[in-house]
């Protein structure tokens, strides 16, 4: 395997050649945006960058629509400077190597870990947000719930997923709502909104009137803190 380059207009490409036995030349551009070409061993190098030459403007075409998919894929990754949220603040994630410890300090994040995967950190510090939003969830719950009082509702329990879709959910047989822990990343704001509609659950069941009266009464600005939930806050981890 060697690398070459030939130039178009003013736009370099650069390409992997790899001689094997093929009946002439492939050209091919992989899914990490690397031009591979493989060719016999009898082709000289001039007549295979004549041939990348050639098909210049197919690379640079395909290498443009590559990029583009890369670039509105979401950032799933975990990893050194990624941006993450808390509280609805965005910090920035620094990994050390060292004994398992997560710290906020001003705008960062700093993580020290043994884990060497992404799997694994990610792990990690889903288990440290689940113990912060134990205590934040509680909290908040506390701020809440006298505004619930009145109408006979008794104070719940409070479980914490992390989910997919769901904000929370409320379940009247154990008495306990369901929180999504993915919605520590959000700000107070955006907490007490989901942690009132769950409460007023148990006085009444569906979306009807009465549910969004009783909620418009207690919060008259709840749709502002769920229209910035649905909007903001996600870093896909
Ligand atoms: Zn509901």
């Amino acid at each position: 395997m060697s690398i070459h380059t030939i130039q178009y207009e003013s736009i370099k490409i650069e390409f992997e050649l790899i001689r094997k036995d093929v009946k002439y030349i492939n050209l091919r551009v992989n899914k990490h945006g690397k031009v591979v070409v493989s060719a016999s061993k009898k082709v000289p190098l001039s007549v295979i960058k004549e041939f990348v030459e050639a098909k210049s403007l197919w690379i640079i075409t395909h290498l443009a629509e590559i990029e583009q998919i890369r670039q509105s894929l979401p950032p799933t990754g975990f990893h050194d400077g990624k941006t993450l949220y808390y509280l609805g603040e965005a910090y920035s994630l620094v990994l050390l190597k060292g004994p398992k410890k997560i710290i906020l300090h001003e705008n960062s994040i700093l993580m020290s870990s043994q884990s060497t995967t992404e799997q694994g950190l990610k792990e990690e510090y889903l288990a440290w947000l689940k113990k912060q939003a134990t205590v934040k969830f509680e909290e908040i719950m506390t701020r809440i719930y006298p505004l619930v009082a009145p109408y006979g509702i008794l104070r719940p329990s409070i479980q914490i997923r992390n989910m997919k879709t769901l904000w929370g959910s409320c379940t009247t047989g154990g008495h306990s709502i369901r929180l999504n822990l993915q919605l520590i990343k959000a700000t107070e704001n955006c907490i007490e909104q989901v942690v009132l509609h769950e409460l007023l659950h148990f006085r009444y069941k569906n979306h009807g009137n009465d549910f969004y009266d009783a909620l418009g009464r207690l919060m008259p600005d709840w749709k502002e803190r769920k229209n910035a939930l649905e909007s903001k806050y996600r870093d896909y981890v």
